[in-house]
């Protein structure tokens, strides 16, 4: 830097401070500090903002800056088609860097590292709860995944109303699909395999919590809207952004089939590797080695590998509630009732966790055998459900003696008895106790 700008001496020092700040918020407080500091940055504005850029992506500027420029493809305009063939290799030092670009940049590396941690978590070590990738997974990683947020910028999702769909002809769907495959057609045969493990852990998170056919359509959102749905436990949470009428049209909605797998599939096909898609999981390409892989529960000796549970992902078990009670007070239509109702803030939230762990402090209620067990370690899916058997019941008992309810008189057959699916006896007779008749009087649990 020189000082021909008239900058103070000391600007120097202030300027060498700002060009070393690594994310935007720092530079932000920086420039409430001190009046100084606003006028050096005044002074060198695309100089330290590409510097803060440049420290906050590293190796992944060129990729995150290009995630920021483009736009997206828009067949009605001619000049679409030349757009589209420089998008990919758009440069940096060819745009204009501004607080706008820069907070940009800076929200995707906030979606970039909250995938990376969640896609880790899922694929890799099952203990960790943030990103134990090694630096070179973490950057095919992330590189796919900013390679996957241009595309969907480029072709997002959004663009098309349900009306529009069932009107668009087979050559402007040809159009579409063309350019889509030209965008991906740019980069390697091991960049597209890595761009396809990750659509699919993407296509993970939306099936987990939206309908199988809205899987296509709803990839078209980007990394930030499906993490949005992960968050949200709801595709409900990109609703504002998409058209969900298109999914009434769903059988005749050529534009979303096979948003990625089609053109990958064509340009496979075209280097002659037609077969991939089939052998295609989340992990491969990106991760060298799988921490997990080989993880057995210590309590049963099954080897669940990456269906491991723990304190760190029980929140987000998929099991209806009322199937988690005791023997057949799971039948009981009262049981049923009272136990999604006291539950409702905390099933579909990040409460449903800590709800597990608070579980563990009634052990010393229930069978001997899990006295041992405790919330910090792993289990299996058999042996966590036999637990939660176990004690959701005891749970739901105190719940509702604390609700004012008053116990009737205890039925012989308990939890057991096969009439509690019948309300009025559910009504008159108390389950919540073992049985004193019937086949396992006496049998522990
Ligand atoms: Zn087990
Ligand atoms: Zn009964």
């Amino acid at each position: 830097m020189t000082r021909a700008n008239s900058v103070p001496l000391t600007g120097d020092i202030w300027y060498h401070i700002m060009i070393h700040l690594h994310t935007l918020p720092s530079l932000q407080a920086t420039l409430l500090t001190s009046r100084l500091f606003y006028t050096v940055f005044q002074a060198h504005r695309n100089s330290i903002m590409r510097a803060v850029a440049s420290n906050m992506l590293g190796e992944h500027l060129p990729e995150a800056w290009r995630v920021v420029c483009c736009r997206h493809y828009d067949h009605t305009r001619p000049e679409a088609e030349s757009d589209l063939k420089s998008i990919a290799f758009e440069d940096i030092h060819n745009g204009v860097t501004n607080m706008s670009n820069l907070n940009a940049l800076h929200k995707n590396t906030q979606v970039v590292r909250k995938l990376e941690d969640l896609y880790s978590h899922m694929y890799d070590d099952r203990n960790s709860p943030i990103s134990v990738l090694s630096p070179d997974e973490s950057f095919r990683f992330q590189r796919a995944l900013y390679r996957i947020f241009l595309y969907c910028k480029v072709f997002p999702g959004h663009l098309f109303k349900a009306d529009d769909i069932a009107g668009q002809s087979d050559e402007v769907v040809a159009k579409i699909r063309n350019k889509r495959q030209t965008l991906l057609d740019v980069y390697s045969t091991e960049a597209l395999y890595q761009i396809y493990s990750v659509v699919k852990f993407l296509g993970h998170i939306i099936e987990r919590y939206c309908a199988e056919q809205m899987r296509e359509p709803l990839l078209s959102t980007g990394p930030a809207g499906i993490l949005r749905i992960w968050q949200a436990y709801s595709c409900e949470a990109v609703e504002s952004e998409f058209d969900f009428e298109l999914f009434h049209f769903w059988q005749e909605n050529p534009v979303f089939e096979g948003y990625f797998s089609l053109p990958l599939e064509n340009i496979w096909k075209k280097r002659g590797d037609p077969e991939y898609e089939q052998f295609a999981v989340p992990s491969t390409h990106i991760l060298d080695n799988i921490v997990s892989k080989d993880a057995t529960c210590p309590w049963c000796g099954y080897k669940a590998g990456l269906r491991m549970l723990n304190a760190t992902n029980w929140t987000r078990l998929f099991v209806p509630i009322p199937t988690l009670l005791k023997s057949n007070l799971k039948r009981n239509p009262i049981a049923q009732e009272d136990v999604t109702s006291f539950t409702a803030n905390v099933i579909n939230s990040d409460a449903f966790g800590p709800f597990i762990v608070h579980l563990f402090s009634f052990t010393t209620h229930t069978a001997p055998e899990f006295d041992k067990w405790k919330s910090t370690d792993s289990y299996c899916f058999s042996c966590l459900l036999r637990f939660l058997e176990a004690h959701l019941w005891v749970w739901l008992l105190e719940e509702k003696l604390k609700a004012g309810w008053i116990t009737p008189e205890n039925c012989w057959y308990g939890w057991d008895c096969r009439t509690q699916t019948n309300r009025s006896h559910a009504e008159r007779r108390n389950h919540f106790c073992a049985p004193t008749k019937g086949d396992s009087v006496g049998k522990l649990e």
